[in-house]
């Protein structure tokens, strides 16, 4: 069954979702990793995709998972080139499983099995995007309590500069998605916990974990 996403009254077959890391250098500076001269971009399926309500289940005994709250942008148009192209904004969660990806990194291999595991992109809703992109604020609560904060003020790559790379290097096709990164404050999310990702504007999304 296609993955799909609403907007106002369209509906979007989610074809690929892409994720930047590290844009954030408070976040880089914490797993101890250098901003990157470039972004740094890999890829989830788009069954990884989890909606506002649905349960997260967490991968079993494959060590820690990490929340990851980052801005989600959505194509509008195939052969997408700018940032004129996004139609829409939410919220979602690059999930991780920091011990995984942490031997994946130390052994120079592909973050596949660390990145793109079934439930690793729970995802909201969307609204229309604003004028400028670069102060959106977000934040991720788990059980109520703050995680993390984002800017886009602080993304070491801005939007505009995000959707020109990407499309330098991938024909971009409409319902593509794009998390473009997490702030600083990743943490681990054990069965049981309530993640919450909020933001003005874009609304207030909440997963159960198990
Ligand atoms: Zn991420």
């Amino acid at each position: 069954m296609p993955v799909t996403v609403q907007l106002q009254n369209e509906t979007y077959d989610v074809r690929r979702i892409f994720c930047i890391g590290r844009n954030y250098a408070a976040h880089a500076a914490e797993l101890g990793n250098e901003t990157p001269g470039e972004p740094v971009v890999f890829m989830k399926p788009a069954t990884a995709v989890v909606p506002v309500g649905e349960t997260i289940r967490l991968p079993q005994d494959r060590g820690s998972v990490h929340h990851e709250a980052e801005l989600v942008l959505l194509i509008g148009g195939d052969d997408a080139t700018s940032v004129d192209d996004i139609v829409g904004i939410s919220l979602g969660l690059d999930l991780t499983l920091r011990d995984e990806q942490s031997r994946l990194k130390s052994n120079g291999l592909p973050w596949e099995i660390a990145k793109a595991f079934d439930c690793s992109a729970p995802l909201g809703k969307f609204s229309p995007p604003p004028s400028d992109f670069n102060h959106i604020e977000f934040d991720c609560l788990v059980n109520g309590q703050q995680r993390q904060h984002g800017d886009t003020r602080k993304l070491l790559f801005p939007v505009p500069r995000l959707l020109t790379f990407l499309a330098s290097r991938f024909r971009l096709l409409r319902g593509d998605l794009v998390f473009t990164g997490t702030p600083a404050g990743v943490a681990q999310l054990v069965p049981g916990d309530h993640v919450e990702l909020v933001a003005e504007r874009i609304g207030r999304f909440g997963w159960r974990c198990e």
